[in-house]
């Protein structure tokens, strides 16, 4: 890739950085105190607070760990198989560590572990992690029963 092009990458995610830091700090620590009454009348509130900074720190670890691999010279790398993620890919996902290829079959395998853990499991739902990039809170059905599962883990870490 070029130096011009992983400067503009490095200038988008230093500003997404910003901006969302901002926005972060807009939402106010939701205080675990109070008798039921308030817990109950702000249960709501609590739950959009929890999905925002679920959905911040997700997509904020992957920006941190993208500026990281741009200064360490390894950005635009596939993590799986070491080719050069296309360009056209990056800029429609910026933190993609995968390449098409890779992620594809990471899919795949994502979708026969949920599947599995819909059969074996009537707890939770694993959202895949693109749900949370999307900016899921639209879709109230498919994220009543949000969970940050062991899964959404590994695809923070890589
Ligand atoms: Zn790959």
């Amino acid at each position: 890739m070029e130096k011009a092009t992983i400067e503009q990458f490095k200038n988008l995610f230093l500003e997404i950085l910003s901006e969302e830091e901002v926005f972060e700090g807009k939402l106010a620590p939701t205080s675990l105190e109070g008798d039921e009454v308030d817990i109950v009348s702000h249960e709501k509130a609590n739950q959009m607070d929890f999905r925002l900074k679920a959905r911040n720190a997700i997509y904020l670890n992957k920006v941190r760990k993208s500026l990281q691999k741009i200064e360490e010279g390894t950005f635009g790398e596939c993590e799986e198989c070491g080719v050069e993620i296309s360009t056209q890919r990056l800029l429609a996902r910026p933190t993609a560590n995968l390449c098409i290829k890779c992620k594809e079959s990471e899919e795949k395998a994502e979708n026969q572990l949920i599947n599995r853990n819909r059969a074996s499991s009537k707890v939770g739902r694993v959202l895949p992690i693109e749900h949370l990039e999307k900016g899921f809170h639209k879709d109230q059905t498919a994220t009543s029963d949000f969970h940050v599962s062991h899964l959404d883990y590994q695809d923070i870490v890589g």
